[in-house]
């Protein structure tokens, strides 16, 4: 049997960045389920829906063949045989991600990818509903968590680094709306798993995060 372990938390809590490190240190395969709304976001907004356009979405999501690859031991998605992974970390596409995430046709397509990702090998899988929906059966499962103005300072120098131009006030109040609508949706809503263990990164250093997960796994 595979050995999963779960991720959850709110946009910019460090989920991808802790765990890609622990993939690393146990060699197990890193899943971003983000990713995969994210591409299926960009292929929406290619096709010129909008966000509130719910039939659309259900209708043409089916169009979209989202699979991931590993170069070099990076995920790579691919839409439709596209790599996207330069496209789809705009907050355009987030946005869109946070929208279209709601729909019950989106999620069931990628959950259904997710879950035989993580039949066949070891991962480490982030999301907002891997404890709770995807992965129930995780052997370790984490809710990791920081203030609103601290993911948004995060965000907000991961932005500046590639040269896009943000407004900090602007990414935060989009991370508190994107939050409200993850926790409060029909279908798999954002919370914490009753058997994970909340960490708040708000002051801890990404090490020390990375330390506390491997020592849950080691229990
Ligand atoms: O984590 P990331 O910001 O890349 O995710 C983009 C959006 O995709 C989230 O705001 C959330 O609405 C959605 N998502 C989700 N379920 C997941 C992962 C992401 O609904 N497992």
């Amino acid at each position: 049997m595979s050995y999963n372990i779960a991720i959850d938390g709110p946009a910019g809590a460090g989920k991808s960045t802790i765990a890609k490190k622990i993939a690393k240190q146990l060699q197990f395969i890193y899943v971003d389920t983000g990713a995969m709304y994210r591409a299926m976001a960009l292929f929406l907004i290619r096709k010129g829906i909008r966000p509130e356009e719910t039939e659309k979405i259900s209708a043409t999501c089916e169009e979209a063949d989202i699979t991931i690859a590993y170069e070099n031991g990076e995920q790579v998605v691919l839409l439709n045989g596209e790599n996207v992974n330069g496209l789809i970390r705009t907050e355009e596409v987030g946005n869109m991600a946070s929208a279209s995430s709601v729909n019950g046709d989106v999620r069931k397509k990628l959950v259904k990818l997710q879950q035989e990702l993580a039949r066949k090998a070891d991962v480490v899988m982030d999301g907002r509903d891997i404890g709770t929906c995807v992965l129930p059966d995780a052997q370790v499962k984490v809710y990791l968590t920081a203030g609103s103005a601290v993911r948004a300072q995060r965000r907000y120098q991961e932005l500046m680094a590639k040269g896009e131009q943000c407004d900090l006030a602007k990414i935060e109040q989009d991370i508190i709306e994107r939050d409200h609508r993850d926790m409060t949706r029909e279908i798999s809503p954002l919370r914490q798993a009753e058997d994970a263990v909340l960490i708040d990164s708000s002051e801890m250093g990404i090490d020390d995060v990375v330390d506390a997960v491997i020592r849950l796994c080691e229990r």
